[in-house]
């Protein structure tokens, strides 16, 4: 890309004029006039200007045995009233030819339009060119001519080049898209606006547009400008909707969006085709512009002062735009600087900008996932605090009453309620901090698996839900480990501690329905029952359910 942008060499087959001059003109001047008077005219690339009706150009083209015959006129693309190309022959005499902008070729290969220069011989001694009511000085400050009646646009590799810049602009414009979907933020819709307009103001600049269709030269002017201003102001909006909140001051934001909204008013006002227009069109179309530079310059030096995070990169995008930018308006602005568009160097920064720009949206989404995703864990760790008894780690009666529809249809329909026997008496004798390690000693006893779920659910009593074939026998295994457990890490204990249970087993079958109450109630007067009946004991009890089906073959 860098070999394509670097200026080309001038080729053997280049005409070179002997000198070029030019000079302002009313539009009732005939040339005769003017170049009868050569205090008139000026020989160097500089002092361009539209406030006059009409600028002369005039090619000498000396009379070297070796020149290059002219035979048409190249020149940058842009909005005019009319050109009027002059043959002047060796005595003087000059022959004239007029185009209007619906006539003018213009080229796919570099943004430039073409007007023919008939019957040029070894006798013409200058070529003389009459542009009236030029709206860019471009038009004139890069006129040159062209050895081929169809001239000659860039050459291959810029080409290339070009196009492959134009081809990065895409890039953004697909993440963009796909980005919104999941980050709906204002910032990803006015990136993408930006981009946009830069890829269709990348199409004129580099004349590429021609290849699909040709404009007249007034409304590829007019659209031009209006994706100009719409990038231009577009790119305000991004960086005051993307700069985070506290990295920019109110005031700046303020500004920012209110200059964005006038660049646009500027553009379109610009495009007015009527003459009083037209002089003020271009340099005010710069002017806006290097308002854009100006805030947004601002901007980036505020957030990265305040220590914004995310402006580091769009500085690194920024600054190399803005650089051609000012140095287009300043050579623009400047009478006596040649103006130029810089369009290869420019466009490379284009797509530089908006490629970075595009990163930090999405470090900005990475960043915004992170975030979401620390905030879902937080929420979680929290959840499961509140869900979790602090003394043996088991989930809490509130998990319970707050699952328990939801094990019970995944099958888990056994419960048993187990209590430790005596469980004061351990207090009472080796205290309660003893009495808590009992408790931890118990609640590890008990299995918490895929097909076990174990909750405390306050003092010495716990809960399990169960389910599988051998639920019954796996609650069963559990109630005796608890005094296995205790006694090998209790030591000291003056008796053993044993456990009751009440058991509730479900046949699986069926379509069942049964509220935690109720089924807990009825666990709790087994558990009572076992309690009665001497401890360290199970009751247990089974429900069978019938589906309706199965009730119809009974
Ligand atoms: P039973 O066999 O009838 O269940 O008799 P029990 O002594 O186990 O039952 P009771 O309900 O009379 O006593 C339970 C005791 O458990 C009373 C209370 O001080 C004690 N307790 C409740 N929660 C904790 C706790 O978190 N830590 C300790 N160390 N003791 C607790
Ligand atoms: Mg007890
Ligand atoms: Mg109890």
């Amino acid at each position: 890309m860098f070999a394509g942008i670097l200026p080309a060499t001038a080729g053997a087959q280049d005409v070179r004029p002997e000198r070029t001059c030019h000079a302002d003109a009313d539009v009732g001047e005939t040339w005769a006039e003017v170049d009868a008077r050569p205090e008139r005219w000026r020989c160097d690339n500089g002092g361009w200007s539209l406030s006059a009706d009409a600028v002369l150009l005039r090619f000498e083209l000396g009379q070297a045995e070796s020149r290059v015959l002219p035979q048409s006129v190249v020149t940058h693309t842009g909005n005019f009233e009319r050109i009027d190309v002059g043959v002047v022959e060796a005595n003087g005499k000059a022959r004239w030819f007029s185009s209007w902008p619906g006539d003018v070729h213009h080229l796919a290969t570099g943004p430039y339009m073409v007007v023919p220069v008939p019957g040029v011989t070894s006798d013409t001694r200058a070529v003389v060119v009459r542009v009236v009511r030029p709206w860019s000085k471009t038009t004139l400050s890069e006129m040159r001519l062209d050895p081929f009646p169809e001239g000659t646009g860039w050459p291959l590799q810029r080409i290339v080049a070009m196009a492959a810049i134009c081809g990065m602009l895409l890039v953004p414009l697909l993440i963009n898209t796909a980005f919104y979907s999941v980050l709906p933020e204002r910032y990803v819709i006015w990136h993408l606006v930006m981009v946009a307009s830069m890829l269709v103001q990348a199409a004129f600049a580099t004349g590429f547009f021609h290849v699909m269709i040709g404009f007249h030269a007034s409304w590829e002017w007019q659209a031009s400008n209006l994706a100009f201003s719409t990038m231009a102001g577009a790119a305000l909006m991004f960086a005051a909707t993307f700069i985070e909140a506290d990295a920019l001051s109110p005031r700046l934001r303020r500004l920012a969006t209110r200059t964005g909204p006038a660049v646009w008013a500027v553009g379109i006002v610009c495009c007015i085709p009527v003459e009083a227009v037209r002089p003020w069109s271009a340099p005010a179309m710069h002017v806006s512009i290097g308002a854009v530079i100006i805030v947004l310059a601002a901007m980036l030096w505020d957030a990265r002062r305040r220590g914004s995070e995310s402006v580091r990169l769009q500085i690194v995008a920024w600054t190399p735009i803005m650089a051609i930018g000012s140095w287009r308006i300043v050579a623009y602005l400047v009478p006596a600087l040649r103006p130029t568009e810089a369009i290869e160097l420019y466009q490379l920064a284009l797509a530089l900008e908006v490629l970075v720009t595009a990163l930090g949206i999405v470090s900005r989404f990475v960043a915004v996932r992170q975030e979401r995703d620390r905030a879902t864990a937080w929420a979680l760790e929290l959840e499961g605090v509140a869900d979790r008894d602090p003394l043996t780690g088991l989930r809490n009666r509130r998990t319970i009453e707050k699952r328990f529809e939801i094990l019970f249809e995944r099958g888990f329909r056994t419960m048993a309620v187990i209590d430790l026997d005596h469980f004061k008496l351990v207090n009472d004798t080796h205290g309660h901090s003893t009495g808590d390690i009992v408790l931890r000693a118990a609640a590890g006893a008990l299995i918490d698996d895929r097909d076990t779920k174990a909750i405390r659910m306050g003092g010495e009593e716990f809960l399990l839900m169960l389910r599988g074939a051998d639920a019954a026998a796996r609650a069963e295994r559990c109630r005796r480990a608890i005094t296995t457990r205790i006694t090998a890490e209790v030591p000291g204990l003056e008796h053993i501690v044993t456990a009751s249970m009440g058991l509730v087993e479900h046949d699986t079958r069926g379509n069942l329905h049964i509220d935690f109450a109720s089924l807990y109630a009825r666990c709790d007067q087994l558990l009572y029952e076992a309690k009665r009946l001497g401890r360290n004991r199970t009751m247990r009890e089974k429900v069978t359910g019938f589906e309706p089906a199965g009730r119809e073959v009974a």
